[in-house]
């Protein structure tokens, strides 16, 4: 592979990214330098989130500037502001060694200061396309010289619904100009984009089109709906040093989580459409600088989020689109690292892994929801780990020791050992004894004998399950995870807690939560399999005032 130094870069530009530490190309700019420094051609380069692309088309287009000019040479494009600040941010530490202006505009901050900045002339603008429509509409912005206009995230900002102004700027834009096109993916929108302003570009892709990256550990666990948040509090107990983002699906949930983790004691905050831009900076920042180490946030708000080092992605729900769940789990394992990203599932969204593996170009692994007593080993022995790195800062215990020694007398080692721990942990150890296990077995990761006979406790947010019968059985072909499809397919957005399922030959049992009885049957009313019009009934060893109350419910 070819150094920086062999694709022909300038020494000043060379010297600073020698400086923060770049000692190869990434493959993607690998593959963009040497083009966008050799030819004015058109380029679509298709790369994931983490590869390096603002160095690949930023360092190019650095070196083909011209310093000594102060028109406008290259408008940058991106989605949100918080990229558009840190591609800038790239590009200042790039052309540190070069007299090059670069000015930031974007929404969500005042338009006045942004204009000074533009009048006092530069050479690259990065911009949202909302405030870099605006400021060509009030003249402030001339993008009529321009040799360089780069898409950065193009799918984003097309998906951000930035069609019109995308379209209103590259208008006013030179024909002569080179265009690069940056997307981690390819929907059919780029390409009718990349058709209507591209001149024969040439394409360059990355890796396998749509595929998570190599270094990914995809994973997943599955419980109860009303056992989520506990499955994901027990994964970060049992990563002390986890540095996650957490993905919700609504601003509502997003808060809940944050707001529990926080009275849960964890180092966690949100970040969501409702926080107004000042908040957001402010939480962004506090992750960024690692003060914050659980982050939980909706797809949109951390749209703009690019921080390194992440240990793992956490789905809290599946995200709606496959496209979303790359998105999502790229932001970790960047720039070579390794990181994990887990999904929370329920037994019902078992059914859509296949299509998030497809597209990820890789196979989930299950793995257990961590019990209480594994969280309460990790813990201990990792507050031993703290122990052994202790050191008294700033004050001396020396002086303190002869009277110490005298106090603990005549314990020993091991009886001052049980003593300290049980200081930190007595408080502990209770929860995690009664800790219920958390996993739902599912057909998939059982081993065969059991798939049939399904005995793993679970625990129904009403407390009770109620047992039915349904006219399915061993000779309908019925296995657990096929019960499990039909009733959450009567079910839509119930998300209705499931216990044990046992098949038998010509009918089935199966559990659900008390508190659904009334709509379960309603649920299958008219309901069908393969044509066969299924029935449910309620499965008690009847007491007749069980039996009473029952039909009472039912003719509410
Ligand atoms: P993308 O835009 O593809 O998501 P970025 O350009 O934001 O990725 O780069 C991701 C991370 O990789 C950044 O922290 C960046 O500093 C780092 N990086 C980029 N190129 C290199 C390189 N050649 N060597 C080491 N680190 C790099
Ligand atoms: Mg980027």
């Amino acid at each position: 592979m070819q150094t920086f130094y062999e694709i022909g870069l300038k020494p000043e530009i060379l010297e600073s990214i020698a400086q923060i530490g770049f000692v190869k190309p990434t493959p993607v700019q690998t593959q963009t330098i040497p083009f966008i420094l050799g030819t004015d051609k058109d380029l679509i380069a298709m790369a994931q989130t983490g590869t390096g692309k603002t160095a690949a088309f930023g360092l190019p287009i650095l070196n083909r500037i011209d310093p000594f000019s102060d028109k406008v040479q290259t408008i940058i494009l991106s989605p949100t502001r918080e990229l558009c600040l840190q591609i800038t941010d790239d590009l200042k530490t790039f052309a540190a060694n070069l007299p090059v202006n670069i000015v930031a505009v974007y929404g969500g901050a005042p338009i006045v200061q942004q204009m000074k900045e533009l009048k006092r002339g530069c050479q690259i603008v990065v911009g949202t396309p909302g405030r870099v429509n605006d400021m060509m509409n009030r003249n402030k912005l001339d993008l009529s010289a321009i040799s360089f206009l780069v898409l950065d995230e193009a799918d984003e900002m097309l998906k951000m619904g930035f069609k019109d102004e995308m379209d209103a700027i590259l208008d006013q834009t030179p024909e002569t100009k080179q265009t690069l096109l940056f997307s981690a993916t390819m929907p059919a929108d780029i390409a009718r984009m990349a058709g209507k302003y591209m001149k024969k570009a040439e394409r360059i892709s990355v890796g396998p089109e749509n595929t998570a990256h190599k270094n990914i550990s995809h994973e997943y666990c599955v419980t109860t709906p009303p056992n989520c948040y506990q499955a994901l509090r027990r994964i970060a107990d049992i990563n002390p040093d986890i540095y996650s983002i957490v993905f919700c699906r609504t601003r509502i949930e997003t808060k809940e989580i944050a707001d529990r983790l926080i009275s849960d004691g964890y180092n966690a905050d949100s970040l969501h459409g409702d926080l107004s831009q000042a908040q957001r900076d402010l939480v962004m920042n506090r992750f960024r600088n690692r003060s914050l180490q659980i982050l939980v946030a909706t797809d949109v708000a951390a749209r703009g989020l690019d921080v390194d080092n992440l240990t793992h992605i956490i789905h809290y729900h599946l995200p709606d689109d496959q496209e979303s769940y790359i998105h999502r789990s790229g932001r970790t394992a960047r720039a070579g690292k390794s990181g994990i990203s887990i999904a929370i599932i329920t037994p019902g969204e078992m059914r859509r892994l296949p299509f998030f593996e497809r597209q990820a170009g890789a196979k989930f692994t299950h793995r257990m929801v961590p019990s209480g007593r594994e969280v309460f080993e990790k813990r201990l022995f990792n507050f031993v780990d703290s122990i052994n790195d202790a050191q008294p800062k700033g004050y001396d215990l020396d002086v303190y020791m002869a009277e110490m020694m005298k106090r603990f007398g005549s314990l020993s080692k091991e009886e001052i050992i049980k003593k300290f721990m049980s200081l930190e942990f007595n408080r502990y150890h209770a929860d995690y004894q009664k800790a219920p296990d958390l996993n739902v077995a599912t057909a998939e990761h059982k081993p065969r004998r059991e798939r049939d006979r399904d005995t793993a406790p679970r625990r129904a947010a009403s407390g009770q399950f109620t047992r039915y019968t349904i006219n399915l059985g061993i000779r309908n072909k019925i296995k657990p995870d096929t019960l499990i499809n039909i009733i959450n397919r009567q079910t839509p957005d119930m998300k209705i807690a499931i216990g044990k399922i046992d098949i038998q030959q010509k009918f089935a049992y199966f559990e659900t939560d008390s508190q659904h009885d009334k709509h379960l049957q309603q649920a299958f009313h008219r309901a069908k399999y393969k044509g066969l019009p299924l029935t449910i009934q309620p499965f008690m060893k009847d007491t007749s005032k069980r039996k009473k109350k029952r039909e009472l419910a039912w003719k509410e």
